[in-house]
């Protein structure tokens, strides 16, 4: 059940209150806190690992995986706060001047269902770290996930008002973000709803942090290890049946390894077959919810209607469950419809290129720029080629994923801010100049 306006005015005015304690507190009593939030974790994982595939199917070891990075973001954070909020003194010529980090206030966070632990964890630990208070709003779908991570922080201790989920539909956030004690927003979702909490954040003039969607590239040259980047196209293809904003959607290959490249990616696909997500073995689950397998289904049908052929996969099966097969899409050109759109799906696309720098340019082309990946056997030639990609992050010869230790973000329609590592802790705090004559 929703929240009504008077529950919603408590939890804002308990992490109002908390806010005014929290921000005063030593960086060690953060740490404290966020080391027993990661002990908790680890203490419910196979509990909150039960939530996360029921309430959106994705198989059960990755969702315990989920949840032991939740703890080690936790961990890192409470065992490096000290050091990356310490006072960083400037020669400027004055007696003492120096840069601190405060915090800001209540942030508000507005979450998505792909990884409904993780993005929230990631969003927030930092923001807590640094001495603000957070309230939550998550997806319709995972409203039993957003009350556990409530539960959580009271679990580790949590002063009352530090951590609170709000339940409200979508069309009640944008009250939250104009109240006065709400400081800040952080987003982790489409770029179309992306915009419209800009548009509200900035109408109020209110910090705001935005993690949208994706369509990073995958490049594969000519001297690459076949066999291995096949195996890691599948995994960052399929994992959480495709429904990562930093899985690989576009792989582009150069043209002499193209079908020794798509033959090995088919083969590594079929070891992806659905199954019953709460099985330890299955390695794709059902979609989150029937309305995105239709849009995945209906952008594959586009495509393959535009030329492109399908290798494997490409069918809704009969039966129950929001099931989509591991799907591979070949011949695929950059101006159609799976290359121009995100396909939060497992549907992925080979697209053949005549070389490295064709590969670079078809890479650059789409509005988004969040992750992409360069597989090579020439460190030089992937480094370089790193460089001149627009994205926020790109790994050569490995898979992209997020790193407590390591920013996280995008640029273009991906969103602006970055999360995790220092980056992230300084989001939410008020760098602040102390100049002493
Ligand atoms: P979404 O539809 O944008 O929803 C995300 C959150 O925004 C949900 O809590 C949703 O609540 C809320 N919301 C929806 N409409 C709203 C509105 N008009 N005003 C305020 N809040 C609103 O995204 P999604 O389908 O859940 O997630 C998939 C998308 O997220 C993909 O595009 C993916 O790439 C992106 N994503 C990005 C990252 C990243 O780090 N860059 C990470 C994960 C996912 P309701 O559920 O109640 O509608």
């Amino acid at each position: 059940m929703p929240h009504d306006d008077a529950e919603i005015e408590r939890r804002l005015g308990n992490a109002h209150d908390c806010y005014k304690v929290w921000r005063k507190s030593h960086i060690a009593e953060r740490q404290e806190v966020l080391s027993r939030v990661a002990g908790a974790l680890r203490a419910g994982k196979e509990n909150f690992s039960f939530l996360i595939t029921s309430e959106m199917g994705k198989p059960i070891e990755e969702a315990r995986a989920e949840i032991e990075k939740c703890a080690v973001t936790c961990d890192f954070y409470s065992a490096n706060a000290v050091r990356l909020l310490a006072d960083e003194r400037v020669d400027s010529g004055a007696r003492d001047s120096r840069v601190v980090f405060d915090p800001i206030g209540v942030v508000l966070a507005v979450m998505p269902w792909n990884y409904p632990f993780w993005q929230v964890i990631r969003a927030t630990a930092p923001a807590i770290a640094v001495g603000n208070t957070v309230v939550m709003k998550h997806a319709a779908n995972v409203p039993q996930c957003a009350l556990a991570l409530e539960t959580l922080f009271r679990a580790a201790l949590a002063p009352e008002g530090l951590f609170a989920t709000l339940l409200v539909e979508s069309g009640r956030v944008a009250p939250v973000i104009r109240d006065d004690r709400v400081a800040a927003v952080t987003f982790t979702g489409s770029t179309p709803v992306g915009r419209s909490i800009a548009q509200e954040a900035g109408a109020a003039l209110k910090k705001h942090v935005l993690e949208l969607g994706g369509s990073d590239p995958f490049i594969v040259l000519s001297d690459a290890d076949i066999p291995e980047a096949a195996r890691a196209a599948a995994r960052s293809r399929f994992s959480n049946a495709g429904q990562s904003c930093i899985s690989a959607k576009r792989f582009i290959v150069e043209n002499d390894v193209a079908d020794q490249f798509a033959d090995a990616f088919v083969r590594e696909t079929r070891t992806y077959q659905a199954g019953d997500p709460f099985n330890d073995a299955t390695r794709l689950g059902p979609m989150a919810r029937r309305n995105l397998r239709d849009e995945l289904h209906a952008q594959v049908d586009a495509t393959v209607k535009e030329g492109a052929v399908i290798r494997v996969g490409g069918k809704i099966p009969e039966g129950e469950g929001n099931f989509y097969p591991a799907t591979i899409l070949d011949h695929v050109e950059p101006e159609m419809t799976a290359a121009t759109q995100e396909t939060f799906g497992p549907a992925a696309s080979i697209i053949r290129v005549r070389n490295s720098e064709h590969a670079l340019d078809v890479a650059n082309a789409t509005a988004f720029g969040l992750g992409a990946a360069v597989w090579t056997g020439d460190l030089d030639k992937g480094q370089a080629i790193a460089r001149d990609i627009e994205a926020g992050a790109v790994f050569v010869n490995a898979v992209v994923a997020s790193d407590p230790r390591l920013p996280f973000g995008g640029i273009k329609q991906s969103g602006y801010g970055r999360e995790l590592g220092v980056w992230g802790l300084r989001e939410f705090a008020n760098v602040k100049t102390m100049y002493s004559h």
